[in-house]
């Protein structure tokens, strides 16, 4: 919303717009975007403390106390995991569960008409994941064996860019920005929240980067409190990922959990 004051004669007018994008109301988040030089200027000198997944100002709740439960799948960019499950997000389309997905730019590149299907439905919001698919380090760390990011420059073309690419095909700028391997330095959020986003991981590690079987998945899922927001992959058709959500959410549902997307709440 833009709010804008006219002077005509001697009274003051209040004008009021209603900003709207093809995608709906973009409500409290700033379109802005900042020029790159700006934030290389401001951040450039720092030296970053820490590098890990639990970095100060990343949010990884719902902040409520309802049964509700947030499912956020990723969708990595390494080159040869661009596939899609097509039977997870089927069943939650079937179902009506909603999710947010966080995508990578390669991911886009290599799915563009199942991104442009997948954003179209209001049962998902789409986030940042990062233009590469990059753990977001000012000084070029990896973990995983995936090479992070190395400046303020990087940091701020694997937000951005994707944040723009997402806007162009979408008509909505993302909100959430979680990285590569959900791994950053406190500088990567700092950047991440002056572009305007909020940093994203997670209090329930869903699938475990893809490794667990689907008994996993369903006790992972199982024992998720209220409140939780579940880190879970949408491109790993191979996996047993689908399997475990697909028993588990009857289950959940039964005991009264909700599904929601993260823009529904305050996160903590
Ligand atoms: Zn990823």
């Amino acid at each position: 919303m833009i709010l804008t004051v006219m002077r005509r004669g001697n009274s003051f007018i209040l004008i009021l717009i209603f900003t709207l994008f093809p995608m709906g109301i973009n409500c409290g988040q700033s379109q802005e975007i900042q020029p790159r030089e700006k934030i290389i200027s401001r951040f450039a000198s720092r030296v970053p403390k820490e590098w890990a997944e639990g970095v100060r100002g990343v949010k990884t709740r719902l902040d409520t106390n309802q049964k509700v439960l947030a499912l956020t799948f990723d969708a990595c960019g390494s080159p040869r995991k661009l596939g899609y499950d097509a039977k997870l997000i089927q069943y939650l389309e079937s179902e009506e569960i909603s999710a947010t997905l966080f995508v990578s730019g390669r991911w886009i590149d290599a799915n563009p008409e199942i991104f442009k299907k997948l954003s179209k439905n209001p049962l998902f919001e789409i986030e940042n994941h990062g233009l590469n698919h990059q753990p977001c380090s000012a000084i070029g760390r990896s973990v995983y064996g995936i090479e992070g990011t190395k400046s303020v420059g990087e940091i701020y073309d694997e937000i951005e860019l994707n944040a723009l690419k997402i806007l162009n095909l979408t008509g909505r700028k993302p909100k959430y920005y979680r990285p590569a391997a959900a791994y950053y330095d406190e500088i990567c959020v700092e950047i991440a929240n002056a572009l305007g986003y909020e940093v994203v991981n997670f209090s329930v590690l869903g699938d475990a980067g893809v490794t667990y079987t689907k008994r996993r998945v369903k006790e992972a899922l199982s024992k998720a409190p209220p409140s939780s927001i579940i880190l879970l992959h949408m491109n790993h058709p191979e996996s047993e990922t689908a399997e475990g959500v697909i028993e588990t959410i009857p289950e959940l549902k039964k005991r009264g959990f909700r599904f929601v997307k993260l823009s529904e709440y305050d996160l903590r």
